[in-house]
């Protein structure tokens, strides 16, 4: 079956715990959320119709070790597990980036899985799926994007009820443009808090750029 993809690119990673390194993206295309601070509106319904063979093919392309599989929300389409598996299976590092809200339980072990816990500011909480937490390990990690005090705290609260830091690790990255940076740091020293800072490095490399990064 094919995959609707958004676009494709090569670009640095810019949120996750391989954040600098050179890597190729494939968007693909649909989400069923819709957070409140989206920066990839576009991808909800843009895309081209492209078979397995045909990303493959880019992607060898490119020559990069380092592939990334994100949306939109990339589990919507079922053939996203297969192409996934090929990826791991031909020797890539592969990252999947999902929001949360769809089950993590076919996607492949050694798939490093980037995983959104949309707080509450985003609209979308409720529809987090804490099921997920059991098919992450130490390679794999949950990020919270948090644009004020009430995201922090309820991500807090989320690490420490489901020991979250045990088992993954944890990212919290200030929303770009609403959240200072340096409050969020300072807020995470104050606590002790056993996750790393992140800001969305893609977004000062390039910060006119709308898509493709
Ligand atoms: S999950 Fe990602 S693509 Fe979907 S609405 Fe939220 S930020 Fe946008």
């Amino acid at each position: 079956m094919p995959l609707t993809v958004c676009e494709m690119f090569y670009s640095i990673q810019g949120e996750s715990t391989l954040a600098g390194w050179p890597c190729f993206f494939i968007r693909l295309s649909g989400c069923n959320l819709r957070c409140s601070y989206c920066d990839t509106t576009y991808a909800y319904s843009e895309g081209r119709i492209l078979s397995r063979g045909d990303i493959l093919c880019q992607v060898e392309d490119c020559g990069s070790k380092i592939v990334e599989v994100t949306g939109g929300e990339p589990l919507l389409q079922t053939e996203t597990v297969l192409l996934l598996n090929t990826l791991a299976d031909r020797g890539y590092t592969v990252l999947l980036e999902t929001n949360g809200s769809c089950s993590l339980k076919d996607v492949p072990q050694e798939v490093v899985k980037i995983m959104d816990l949309k707080c509450p500011s985003s609209g979308m909480s409720d529809y987090m799926d804490f099921k997920n937490l059991r098919y992450l390990g130490i390679k794999d990690q949950v990020k919270f994007v948090i644009q004020d005090s009430s995201d922090y705290e309820w991500a807090r609260e989320k690490m420490a009820k489901h020991h979250i830091p045990v088992y993954t690790q944890v990212i919290l990255s200030p929303a770009w443009q609403k959240m200072e940076a340096r409050t969020l740091a300072e807020w995470m020293l104050a606590d002790r808090l056993p996750a790393r800072m992140q800001i969305q490095l893609h977004k000062y490399l390039w910060p006119d750029r709308e898509r493709m990064v």
